[in-house]
């Protein structure tokens, strides 16, 4: 498909769009000086329990440092309770993912896609920017697009296209979720400490009781967490790779 111009200013403009914007890392580092104002973290995740697992620890420690996080799910989990309708799965993964908001302090907001059935296309396209735009965010969190699972990647697509197509500045950072099963091929540029917060990280993913929390810990979350923290030199920390990039935005934790 032909690119426009138009399209290709607005993507150098966006990638370039970190320039004047602080980055994550600094904003959790000049908070504890009181020197940062309060900034709009959106998560966006495929189904319930990705951004908890994928990102959770970071979320955490953005909200206790004062900023306000939004997470909207993509899905409901309609298809990820074996012996229950979609119906019902929705309406048990729509109260673990409220309780495990309020443990990491964020707001939910459910898209209304179907779990197993996501789709990419404009109309899903113009829902997720208007979704987005309304937070106005300063960074925004989503699924690195190499993965496994389709949900995953549709999630990361639309977030990728949003944050193309946005008006408002922002930083779009990347998790990883289940390595090696589901992301792949990550190669992170950040690192957050998230050693403070691992706990609490815990406490939100149990909240998932309907999708094995202890399961998902063995697909690799405890690994990834240690691994990790040993990458950055501390107890446990969370990776990503910025949209924006290091020079632009990206910290140099270091
Ligand atoms: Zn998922």
């Amino acid at each position: 498909m032909k690119v426009s111009s138009k399209s290709r200013r607005q993507f150098v403009k966006n990638a370039a769009g970190g320039l004047g914007l602080v980055s994550l890392p600094s904003i959790l580092q000049a908070q504890k000086l009181e020197r940062i104002e309060k900034k709009k973290i959106v998560c966006v995740g495929g189904h319930p329990d990705d951004p908890e697992s994928g990102c959770g620890g970071t979320l955490a420690r953005l909200a206790k440092s004062g900023h306000d996080v939004t997470i909207i799910y993509l899905t409901t989990g309609e298809a990820g309770i074996e012996g229950k309708s979609h119906a019902e799965s929705a309406d048990i993964r729509k109260q673990e993912a409220i309780k495990a908001c309020d443990v990491i302090k964020a707001k939910p907001v459910f898209a209304g896609q179907i779990d197993g059935d996501t789709i990419m296309d404009n109309a899903w396209l113009s829902k997720i920017q208007n979704l987005v735009s309304i937070e106005k965010p300063d960074i925004v969190f989503t699924h690195w697009p190499i993965d496994s699972h389709k949900d995953h990647q549709i999630a990361s697509l639309l977030t990728i296209q949003t944050w193309m197509r946005s008006q408002q500045k922002f930083l779009l950072y990347f998790f990883e979720v289940c390595a090696g099963e589901q992301t792949m091929t990550f190669h992170p540029t950040d690192y957050i400490d998230i050693t403070d917060t691992q706990e609490q990280k815990r406490k939100a993913l149990y909240c998932h009781a309907s999708q094995d929390p202890p399961g998902i810990y063995a697909c690799g979350h405890a690994a990834m967490e240690e691994f990790r923290g040993r990458e950055l030199g501390v107890k446990a920390a969370e990776a990503f790779i910025c949209m924006n990039g290091k020079k632009q935005g990206g910290f140099n934790f270091f």
